[in-house]
């Protein structure tokens, strides 16, 4: 299969920041096309910094890097992290930079491409009716989607959503995410590589519509507009690769995220089989008890969660409003208490005969 690619790319300041911190690049080593786009972050001067730094570093690196496409990405951006790196911790003012980088690698004689990425920067894929996010957010929203403790819908509004967990330049290593093996290209996908600039603000539905109507430079061109009509509150930058002929547009198009990570499908089976485990005890709390007068053997029917739920019932928790007003409940039944004896003794005196003896006779008798 040989097949051509058309190609744009665009990058915009945005509406509020005064510095274009993305860069883009493209690059053609031994057959291969490689597009490369980087949002850089960290300062002043650090984030243009970085981003550009990340671009050319492994524009360079791939032009002699040797072997395997996976492998050559993977050294790539390895190689930019440690020159943003060492950047960095030479020059004061830098301190701090890094860069998210998505990477296409795609080979139109064998109609195979191969991805890499690094932070939150994306890669979608439009094949047919669907638009398919093929890179995972190095970010600590998705790290909480992953552990099953956030749902994908309440990520985009959340206040940490654009926190990255990973940088090219961030840290001494990094930990590069890439496809060992190649995703099989066909004529009419489109590529679209993208800084948060825009995916934060144009939907995918929009993205992938747009890509289909018009050509590539001229839907580059409309996703910048578009994520500038929504207050370009960042910098925006899109690539757009289209292999063989560009696709019509449809009515709607189905959206797939990135698969659940390891951790978060052991942890789904986790929670899944602990159901079941509490379903299958409450049943068997339900059986009937031999000895239904046994207190021990009611106890013990009962599943050990559902003691902790009841023992955890609000009132009886150690929550902090309990915490705070237990000196005063206890001052305040010390002091009826106090109350209750002054009257008692009052009474004892009132009440009793002239010739009992006085309390503390009675006791010194008993000894
Ligand atoms: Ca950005």
């Amino acid at each position: 299969m040989s097949v051509e690619f058309a190609f744009a790319a665009l990058s915009d300041v945005g509406r509020e920041r005064t510095e274009n911190q993305d860069a883009f690049g493209s690059t053609s080593v031994d057959g291969v096309d490689f597009y490369i786009v980087c949002d850089g972050m960290g300062g002043h001067a650090g984030g243009s910094t970085a981003s550009r730094l990340g671009v050319s570093t492994i524009e360079e690196k791939l032009a002699l890097a040797k072997g395997p496409v996976p492998a050559r990405l993977v050294e790539a951006l390895e190689e930019a992290n440690s020159v943003i790196f060492n950047k960095a911790q030479r020059n004061r003012e830098l301190r701090g930079m890094g860069t998210t980088v998505v990477v296409l690698a795609a080979d139109p004689e064998t109609g195979r491409c191969w991805i890499a990425h690094v932070g939150d920067s994306r890669i979608y894929r439009l094949r047919g009716s669907a638009i398919e996010q093929l890179t995972r957010d190095h970010t600590m929203v998705q790290r909480l989607i992953d552990d099953g403790i956030l749902e994908p819908e309440a990520a985009e509004n959340h206040p940490n959503a654009n926190v990255i967990s990973r940088s090219l330049g961030g840290r001494e290593a990094v930990e590069v995410e890439a496809r060992v093996n190649p995703i099989k290209l066909e004529s009419g996908d489109v590529f679209v590589l993208c800084s948060d600039g825009l995916h934060g603000l144009v939907s995918e539905q929009e993205i992938a519509r747009t890509v289909c109507e018009l050509e590539p430079d001229q839907a580059a061109r409309r996703l910048v507009d578009r994520a500038n009509e929504e207050g370009g509150p960042d910098n925006i930058t899109v690539e757009i690769v289209v292999v063989g002929d560009r696709p019509a547009p449809i009515e709607e198009y189905s959206i797939v995220r990135p698969p659940l990570g390891e951790g978060a499908k052991r942890r789904l089976r986790e929670r899944e089989e602990a159901e079941q485990r509490a379903r299958e005890e409450a049943l068997a709390v339900t059986a009937p008890l031999e000895n239904p007068d046994s207190a021990a053997e009611v106890q013990d029917a009962v599943p050990t969660e559902v003691r902790a739920v009841v023992a955890a019932e609000p009132g009886s928790g150690d929550d902090e409003s309990t915490v705070r007003y237990a000196p005063v409940a206890i001052g305040l039944l010390l002091a009826a208490l106090a109350v209750a004896l002054y009257a008692l003794v009052n009474v004892a005196r009132g009440d009793a005969p002239d010739e009992s003896p006085p309390a503390d006779v009675v006791e010194s008798d008993q000894h």
